[in-house]
């Protein structure tokens, strides 16, 4: 087996958000880094969430101050570091009595808008349902409402612009590369790898090693480290479904159910509105983790509890489970878990150091980062300072953060092409859409247009700078366009990802 005598500073195991936000961080620090993902990035818990940049309004009510801060800061970090992919969103709160006193939500609300500045969002109000636009899918019988301001985010992209931050600062980003064995030797991690398709088995040495394995967290400890678990997580899935859209304008709704728990429904893909979440214990391995038919009924019933039209199982066009790789605070209720992080630095004198993430959010990915780095500066003292804060994300340098002007921008220098067709390589790729376009004046410079807005200009783009190696990578991580695809059109793009892919290795 092919020993590789490079010593780098830091193997990062996972490529979900915390993973590639810690490589993407340290790189930026000087250190050399190494990621292995068993998978797609991304392709786990971080393009499973609800998708939303927020300082979560419900964890007031367990008493996290503290998380909540943090998360509402990082909020208005994000957003300036990413404004192609992450957007103001306003939710609808509809009161509901019986659930909470408005005495309650107001007092939420009150700190939510005052725990941390957010020049960029909109401060929280109440309204009249009756009155308000945002009121009218609604049922009738709902009067009084707030509105408050979060984020939008796609999370998928989030994780590959961060793993393309660490690339561009010289990191190694290995996809389908799964680690299989990591053991301490001489006061190093020698770690051995699988790449996927070849089967073909590699050693790399590192001085530490990161596991950010998401809810592979504590199975990794045991079983490919051969350690004792660490803090202990708690695997919680959380269901969403999407179904046609259920409301006219942009506004998010968060619906307040019986049993205390809130559902959000999202705007999704123009078309399409998402439904989540739920909170179920999952005991079996994260990979297995699917949508219940009883879940779907859960969601479905909430919404029609509140919208004028029901929602029924037959409405929804796609599904996904994820599972929450939770620290595990001891709370009973799955749903009052903590949401915050725990990192757990495990070293023995003259032994290489291995941090273990456990927990976390997509909205504090960049904190952990920080911390992570921080935790593990007493064994690279001669690491960078930390930088993450004000430099934006590959195609997040919109002057002003202004995704209108680049989408006018677009249109001014490709007069040719269709301005959705601009405007959806904006909300993927942002300032990196001309790299994507490479010179395409016209529609036919793009090649195949697999419908959807997709072509095979943007296609091969995803394969050789934003590592997409199958049809769903493409179709429902680089992008959501498999949502408004036919069979048909998805597997014309499988075929073509796979045909691209052949070449490149053959
Ligand atoms: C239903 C739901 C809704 C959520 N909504 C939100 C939200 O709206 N906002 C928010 O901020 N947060 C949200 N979260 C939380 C957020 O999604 C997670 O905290 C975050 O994605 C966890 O990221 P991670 O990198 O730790 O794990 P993951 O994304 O799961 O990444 C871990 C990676 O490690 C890889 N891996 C595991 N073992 C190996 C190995 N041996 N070798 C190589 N690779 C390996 C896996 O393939 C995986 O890709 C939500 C979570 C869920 C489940």
């Amino acid at each position: 087996m092919a020993v590789n005598e490079h010593i780098w500073d830091l193997i990062v195991i996972g490529g979900g958000i915390n993973g590639a936000g810690i490589a993407c961080d340290a790189a930026g620090r000087q250190l050399s880094v190494l990621l292995c993902e068993m998978d797609d990035l991304a392709s786990a818990t971080s393009s499973a969430s609800s998708k939303m940049i927020h300082g979560g309004l419900r964890y007031l009510e367990h008493f996290e101050f503290g998380l909540v801060r943090k998360a509402l800061i990082e909020r208005e970090v994000l957003l300036a570091k990413a404004p192609h992919i992450i957007r103001p969103l306003q939710f609808v709160l509809p009161h509901a009595h019986s659930v909470r006193p408005a005495w309650l939500i107001r007092l939420g609300l009150f700190f939510y808008d005052h725990l941390a500045s957010h020049p960029r969002l909109a401060n929280s109000q109440g309204i009249n349902l009756r009155r308000h636009a945002a009121g009218a899918p609604l049922n009738s019988s709902l009067r009084r409402g707030f509105i408050y301001s979060d984020c939008w985010v796609d999370d998928a992209r989030l994780v590959l612009f961060n793993a393309m931050a660490a690339a561009g600062k010289g990191a190694d980003i290995r996809t389908r590369t799964e680690l299989i064995e990591a053991r301490r030797a001489d006061g190093l991690w020698r770690a051995r790898l699988r790449q996927q398709s070849s089967g073909i088995e590699t050693v790399v040495q590192g001085r530490a090693m990161v596991n950010a394995a998401g809810p592979w967290v504590e199975s990794l400890l045991q079983e490919q480290l051969g350690l004792p678990s660490g803090q202990g997580v708690r695997l919680i899935k959380g269901s969403h479904i999407v179904v046609p859209r259920l409301s006219e304008g942009e506004h998010a709704y968060i619906l307040q159910h019986a049993d205390r728990r809130v559902v959000f429904v999202i705007p999704f893909e123009e078309r399409f509105s998402l439904i989540g979440t739920t909170d179920v214990v999952h005991r079996g391995k994260p990979e297995d983790a699917t949508v219940s038919a009883d879940e779907t009924a859960y969601l479905c019933d909430v919404v029609s509890s509140y919208f004028a039209a029901p929602v029924r199982p037959s409405d929804v066009v796609w599904s996904y489970a994820g599972v929450r790789p939770l620290f595990d605070d001891e709370a009973e209720d799955p749903s009052a878990v903590t949401r915050d992080y725990v990192l757990n630095l495990d070293q023995a004198a003259g032994e290489a150091p291995l941090l273990s993430v456990f927990g976390g959010k997509i909205t504090t990915y960049r904190k952990l980062a920080e911390e992570a780095l921080a935790d593990l500066k007493p064994f690279f003292p001669a690491m960078g300072e930390p930088w993450t804060v004000a430099v934006p994300l590959p195609g997040g340098d919109l002057p002003g953060g202004d995704f209108e002007a680049l989408v006018a921008q677009l249109a001014g220098r490709y007069p040719r092409l269709q301005r959705p067709l601009l405007r959806s390589l904006a909300a993927r790729h942002g300032s990196l859409s001309d790299e994507v376009l490479a010179g395409s004046y016209q529609p036919s410079d793009l090649g195949i247009d697999f419908g959807a807005g997709l072509t095979a200009g943007e296609v091969d783009y995803m394969i050789e700078r934003e590592w997409a190696r199958s049809g769903d990578d493409v179709l429902w991580r680089r992008s959501k366009v498999g949502i408004h695809m036919s069979t048909a059109q998805r597997a014309a793009v499988a075929d073509y990802v796979a045909g691209r892919v052949g070449i490149r290795s053959g």
